[in-house]
């Protein structure tokens, strides 16, 4: 696997309620066909994962410096994706987040997080998400640790780490069929909050996705996805979930 060097570690963002963003690789194996952080960051190889190999020591010493703010880990990445259960780049950065008292959220599609659970609770206000867009039928489309287990890997998370749901992006045909079962797996796993989102796409990815599974769920309409985002606030309520929609 090809290692990179980088100059910065921390990224500002204004993604969600966080200042900061962190992405251990560059690129992401997991290779989701409805990915569009390929067109956010203009990376034409970005299935070929590479690893920032010095980047948990440039953390460390921007932290140093930095105004105190939420991380976000892995937003063009998926930060326990394969390649970090060899090359532990994003263990040694939640090392220095912990240290250096910074408050942190996780999103992946993997249950590889469980390695980590005690050095995540260190981590002030801490949240872990999975992602999951449905349960059956996920391979054609999308990697990472079958969806049922990555929600049921945050029931590994001291009671002190926040647990969420990112419900998205919205498949046509594949969320809605699944999406009593998900919001029940999520709400045993003690998860406080879901965020839902749609597919969103960026110039050149609807020609892309028609050549794969997902062409069915390409041209829904946004009434499709608010009529989701509505029965998913329902059984979050239902469930004592909040639930919120992106969109
Ligand atoms: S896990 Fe996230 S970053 Fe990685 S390919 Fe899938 S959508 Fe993109």
């Amino acid at each position: 696997m090809r290692e990179v060097y980088v100059k910065r570690a921390l990224v500002p963002t204004r993604l969600g309620a966080a200042e900061y963003a962190v992405n251990p690789y560059a690129g992401c194996g997991h290779c989701c066909a409805y990915c569009y952080a390929p067109y956010v960051t203009r990376d034409p190889d970005f299935c070929a994962v590479r690893v920032r190999r010095n980047l948990p020591s440039v953390l460390d010493r921007e932290l140093r410096r930095a105004r105190m703010g939420r991380i976000l880990v892995g937003t063009v990445t998926d930060a326990y994706q394969e390649a970090e259960d060899r090359c532990r780049v994003t263990r040694l950065a939640l090392e220095v987040i912990a240290k250096r008292g910074f408050p942190a959220t996780i999103l992946t599609k993997s249950a590889l997080f469980v390695r980590d659970a005690d050095l995540i609770a260190r981590i002030p206000g801490a949240e872990v998400g999975v992602t999951v867009t449905s349960l059956e039928g996920w391979e054609e489309y999308e990697g990472g640790s079958d969806p049922a287990e990555r929600i049921e890997a945050l029931k590994s998370l001291p009671g002190g780490v926040i647990r969420y749901l990112f419900l998205g992006p919205i498949l046509k045909g594949r969320t809605e069929r699944d999406l009593r079962e998900i919001m029940d797996l999520a709400a045993d796993a003690g998860i406080s909050y879901v965020l839902v989102d749609r597919l969103r796409l960026k110039e050149g990815m609807r020609e892309k996705l028609m050549a794969t599974a997902l062409k069915d769920a390409v041209d829904a309409p946004l009434s499709y996805y608010r009529d989701v985002a509505m029965r998913a606030a329902r059984m979050g309520r239902e469930r004592g979930m909040r639930v919120e929609a992106l969109f």
